[in-house]
């Protein structure tokens, strides 16, 4: 089933003016308004920003690397050109090769960053607009053609200076719409938040790490709209529905202000429910349900504690490191830890131990890559091996903060079952014993893999608790990749066989008397999070944006009926039967 939109509208307003409206997935809910801000595709944004006189040599250092990619690329072009179609087509390009690597070119563009101060892609946007306009000016037709040229080497240098991660779009014009092909944690991690008003992708699937961090983030953001970064200009106005999944550009007036007063009353239902985050977590019959904060950074421990959640139930520690050129220190992690249980002050601290691997590349293991990473050496099993020191560091540092947090806690991601979990318990317990430690902080299991349902009686033997990551559970058990837009009907944590799997680590937890949570984004929709109290999961962990609506569901909900809810759902036999049964 093709799930793309196949057309997009074109809807007349009152205005002679014509609006055109996308449509795709929305993956982080609300509603702004903003322009577009284009990175990557033929249409891109060019950054424009000015740099301090003591970083200009940064920036002639990435127009560099940028040149020299950008010749590779065409030598590499000419090289095929050659072999298909023979010597003399493949000549054109000894133009575009001589002008990339060619002195004066180099050195007005490098002159520019330096007088004018200014990042390396707006002096290139500059001095080839410079070059091509006089060029068309000329008498020459020989002459006149090699403007195209001119600005087609343009187009390559900035590509080129645009997948340079290091600088992910730390400048973006106020109330800007991102709009791209698809986004990386790195890019949503380091870019401008402040001036970030919505995200808009053309790939990317709903439980992917950008995605999470946009709903972190309370950025409404739509994926899977085709042809976004070519359909829509660059500074046009965007209305983006981040519940509806409907983009509107260059809306006429009226349909501006229709937009307004559904931005007004979205306002307003947040504002009720963020109104009850005082209130206990408690359903109509007296269950009481844990709720805590999913977080990336020790200063969002902040969040859980202003929307009155009980502590963190999952620091992705790995978002701190992602865009670190070395490996974390000691003391990098420590600062981090520290901050978050000074912040809880005495709230639980779980934090999660490096989950590298998948889509969650940093740069300090560049060298590292893979030709299937989510099947790769990933979470514990690169803790265990290759990642072995560093996993050493952080737990030392975790325990450092631990002895004086007695709420600290570890959990450690993509456990296959008791052999890898006993392994690292083994290594922390020696690290604590080294420390002197008096007690060791509880050792919990990210169940997030079907070896790990499986197997859950003998991790729960040698676990202190576990934490059910539905994201990864349902891509292993659907075989259905978090992250890609073509599968995103089918990545659904309501297909049964998920829900048999919850229902079973669930069982297992209350016989064995061990604390069962879900962290995955499961526990953050109202809806689902009531089908998981049906399958009896007692603690719920989201990010902080998300917990007023769970909360207000919550306490509408009746436990009883939640669990025959559940019982019916897990006989069904396919995911749009469950989604029948719990929206109706
Ligand atoms: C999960 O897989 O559900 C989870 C919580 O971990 P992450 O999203 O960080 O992979
Ligand atoms: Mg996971």
């Amino acid at each position: 089933m093709d799930i793309r939109p196949s057309h997009h509208r074109v809807v007349a307003g009152d205005e002679p003016r014509k609006m055109l409206e996308l449509r795709g997935r929305p993956v982080s809910p609300g509603l702004t308004r903003g322009r577009a801000y284009i990175i990557g595709g033929d249409r891109m944004a060019v950054p424009h920003y000015r740099v301090a006189a003591t970083v200009t040599a940064e920036e002639r250092r990435r127009l560099e690397s940028a040149l020299q990619s950008g010749a590779e690329d065409l030598a590499r072009l000419q090289e095929r050109v050659q072999a298909e179609l023979g010597r003399p087509e493949a000549e054109i390009f000894d133009a575009h090769r001589a002008l990339l690597s060619d002195e004066q070119f180099r050195e007005r563009i490098c002159a520019h960053i330096d007088q004018q101060q200014v990042n390396a892609e707006w002096a290139v946007e500059t001095t080839v607009k410079d070059i091509a306009d006089s060029l068309e000016s000329a008498d020459n037709e020989y002459l006149r053609e090699r403007a195209a040229d001119v600005r087609d080497l343009g187009h390559r240098v900035l590509r080129h200076l645009s997948d340079d991660e290091r600088r992910p779009h730390a400048y973006l014009p106020a109330d800007s719409i991102l709009v791209a092909r698809e986004l990386f944690p790195l890019d949503l991690m380091e870019i401008d938040r402040a001036h970030l008003a919505g995200i808009v992708t053309e790939r990317g699937g709903a439980t992917g790490h950008a995605a999470i961090l946009a709903r972190a983030l309370a950025i409404p953001a739509i994926t899977g709209v085709a042809d976004a970064t070519s359909v829509i200009s660059p500074g046009a106005e965007l209305l983006v529905d981040g519940g509806s999944g409907v983009v509107t550009v260059d809306p006429p007036t009226d349909e501006a202000e229709r937009f307004s007063s559904k931005v007004q009353r979205y306002d307003q239902g947040q504002a009720a429910a963020e109104a009850d985050e005082g209130l206990v977590a408690e359903t109509l019959d007296g269950a009481t349900v844990g709720l805590y904060a999913n977080i990336a950074r020790g200063t969002e421990a902040q969040d859980a504690v202003d929307h009155r959640l009980d502590g963190v139930g999952l620091f992705r520690t790995e978002y701190l490191f992602l865009n670190e050129p070395d490996a974390p220190s000691f003391e990098k992690h420590r600062a981090a830890y520290e901050d978050a249980a000074r912040r809880l002050d005495g709230r639980p601290l779980v934090i999660r131990t490096l989950d590298l691997g998948g889509d969650k590349f940093p740069r300090f293991l560049d060298s590292h890559r893979e030709e299937n990473p989510m099947l790769g050496l990933r979470g514990l099993r690169f803790s265990l091996t290759e990642g072995r020191t560093l996993f050493e560091t952080q737990i030392q540092a975790i325990l450092a903060v631990a002895a004086s947090h007695r709420e600290v806690r570890i959990l450690l991601p993509m456990v296959l079952g008791a052999a890898d979990f006993g392994a690292a318990r083994s290594i922390i317990e020696k690290l604590a014993r080294d420390e002197h430690l008096r007690e060791r902080p509880k050792i919990g299991a990210m169940i997030e893999t079907p070896a790990a349902v499986l197997t859950i009686h003998d991790i729960l033997d040698v676990a202190d608790f576990a934490s059910i990551g539905t994201n990864d559970l349902t891509q292993f058990i659907l075989a259905a990749d978090r992250n890609a837009f073509d599968v995103i009907e089918h990545h659904t944590v309501l297909h049964p066989a998920v829900l048999r799997a919850i229902k079973l680590v669930a069982e297992a937890g209350e016989k064995a008397g061990k604390a069962i949570s879900v962290c995955g984004e499961a526990a953050a929709n109202p809806a689902v999070a009531g089908l998981l109290i049906g399958l009896g999961i007692r603690q719920l962990s989201m990010s902080p944006a998300a917990s007023a609506w769970v909360r207000q569901r919550i306490r509408t909900l009746d436990s009883r009926e939640a669990e025959t809810l559940a019982e019916r759902a897990l006989k069904c036999t396919d995911a749009e039967l469950v989604r029948m049964a719990i929206w109706n």
